[in-house]
């Protein structure tokens, strides 16, 4: 910290800012603040020295302009519910929570917008366009907590964004505070973008380039009819191999999930929602659009399931029954807890077509590794959730699942995937960023980086492994390049 702001002055300073109850330094008050929803082990925990709670973009900006003063780094953070420790504050500094900016602003039936603070939770968004017959289309199954400013920081998908599209398919505009104090605007109401889309850049940038302080987000319609069908299949391969039928085919489900036998076990005992407990995974997928269009498709996935081997293709005949279906998938990983006390759960990417062999080899390594691995996951996009069950009280058994999250991502990354489908990469996927990008390609996103935040105070240690940033970065490049040219000695 900068000597010119001691820490009593700090306290005071953004007492000053958002008022002493919006102020935490207290160790007891920060602990919670050292987590997000991530795994201890996979991220480090870590401390912040402050956390403020401010209610205007303004009181951010003049946040933001106290910790240059001091020195010190600042950490955006909406609910926590983040899975790769993109909130934790790894070099301490000051913490923004934004959760007291919930307002939804306003709702345009006409140009279909909403106009939200970052704090608003996600589902508190659809539940208040509904009246309107309007829907925020990406729904994270933490959707009853996270709020739309991790969504934007994320670029968090969900179930339904096989069809609609992630988070960023979804933000026309954001106001930001930038590292420099400054409050701009990015994108807009109109279709199109002049200039640089930057807010193209800030979706997905995890808190490291700008911070959320409105979002005019788009609604979509409500469709005129839904379909929800359960089908489960006698093993894990024929789901599968239904799912990349059901793509191939060119039907677009607004929703095609996949959990395994190990997910059932967890999730019927506790929600009841009528997945057959004999089944070596169930597919649910949801269709929706005009009523007859759903209907003709509905059958048409059912034809394609019985083929690939589906028991049977049941339909939810009531809004009631379409909700206990989704229940069981949307709170699964809560029911986690029945089968151990501790869960890692992965988010990697596959081409669709990889599906089958990629969860034939987390089956082995399951086998190999000596720990049960259940799978419950965005089938239709190729996005995989394996999830490590484990305690994490027996000696060796973090280390163990840290190996096993090793051997998934490298085969993921090997048949063409990618490291995050929706979580992001945050410090927990950092060491891994090497295997996909080249040290020219971090160096490019380095770039941006640098000209936001060239002091690199905006959530530092996140993204970039080590050594990648500021001065190391060309470095690095250097040496790349001196390598390809056979000079050892730079
Ligand atoms: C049970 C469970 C299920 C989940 N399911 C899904 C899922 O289906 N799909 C999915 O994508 N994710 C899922 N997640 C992960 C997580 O919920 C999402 O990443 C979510 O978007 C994080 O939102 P948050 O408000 O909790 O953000 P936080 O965890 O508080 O922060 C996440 C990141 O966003 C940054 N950030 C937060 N607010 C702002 C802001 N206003 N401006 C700039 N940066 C900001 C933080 O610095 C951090 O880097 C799940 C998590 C849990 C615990």
């Amino acid at each position: 910290m900068d000597t010119r702001v001691d820490r009593y002055s700090l306290v005071t300073s953004l007492e000053n800012i958002v008022g002493k109850d919006a102020v935490f330094t207290r160790a007891a008050d920060l602990l919670v603040y050292e987590y997000d929803g991530s795994v201890d082990g996979a991220v480090e925990t870590a401390m912040p020295a402050a956390v403020a709670l401010p209610t205007t973009a303004q009181q951010v900006a003049d946040i933001v302009l106290l910790a240059r003063r001091a020195n010190l780094p600042v950490v955006a953070r909406g609910a926590g519910t983040g899975l790769s420790g993109g909130a934790v504050p790894q070099q301490g500094g000051i913490i923004i929570g934004l959760t007291r900016m919930n307002r939804i602003l306003e709702i345009d039936r006409d140009d279909r917008t909403a106009l939200v603070e970052p704090g608003v939770i996600n589902l508190e968004l659809s539940e208040a366009t509904i009246p309107h017959r309007f829907f925020f289309a990406p729904d994270p199954s933490s959707q009853k907590a996270c709020t739309i400013g991790g969504n934007v920081a994320e670029n968090s998908g969900g179930p339904h964004c096989l069809k609609y599209g992630v988070t960023s398919n979804h933000i026309l505009g954001l106001e930001v505070v930038l590292p420099d104090g400054r409050i701009v605007w990015t994108g807009g109401r109109a279709a199109g973008i002049s200039g640089y889309d930057l807010t193209g850049a800030m979706v997905g940038s995890e808190g490291m380039l700008g911070i959320v302080t409105k979002a005019l987000v788009r609604l979509t319609p409500m469709p005129e009819a839904t379909l929800v069908l359960l089908a489960p299949f006698a093993d894990i391969d024929s789901a599968s191999h239904a799912t990349t039928r059901i793509i191939s085919a060119g039907i677009v489900p607004a929703a095609l999930e996949m959990m395994d036998n190990l997910t059932i076990q967890a999730v019927e005992p506790a929600y009841h929602a009528g997945y057959p407990m004999d089944a070596g995974a169930v597919l649910l997928i949801e269709i929706d659009g005009i009523a007859d269009d759903v209907r003709g498709t509905g059958e048409e996935i059912a034809t394609i399931c019985a083929e690939a081997g589906a028991t049977e293709v049941r339909s939810a005949t009531s809004q009631a029954e379409r909700d206990l279906l989704w229940k069981g998938r949307k709170m699964a990983l809560g029911a986690m807890g029945r089968l151990a006390p501790n869960y890692y759960l992965h988010d990697t990417v596959v081409p669709r077509s990889k599906l089958p062999a990629t969860l034939r080899r987390v089956d082995e390594i399951s086998r190999d590794f000596d720990l049960p691995i259940a799978n419950v996951f965005h089938a239709g996009d190729g996005n995989l959730h394996p999830l490590m069950l484990f305690d994490r009280r027996i000696a060796g058994s973090t280390e163990r699942v840290l190996e096993a999250s090793k051997e998934i991502i490298t085969y993921c990354v090997e048949v063409g995937g990618a490291l995050s489908g929706e979580h992001g990469i945050g410090t927990e996927k950092s060491g891994y960023m090497t295997m996909v990008y080249t040290a020219d390609d971090l160096a490019a996103m380095a770039g941006l980086k640098n000209s936001f935040d060239p002091a690199g105070m905006f959530n530092p240690d996140k993204i970039f492994p080590k050594g990648y940033m500021c001065g190391e970065v060309r470095a690095l490049r250097m040496q790349a390049m001196a390598q390809k040219l056979g000079i050892h000695a730079l």
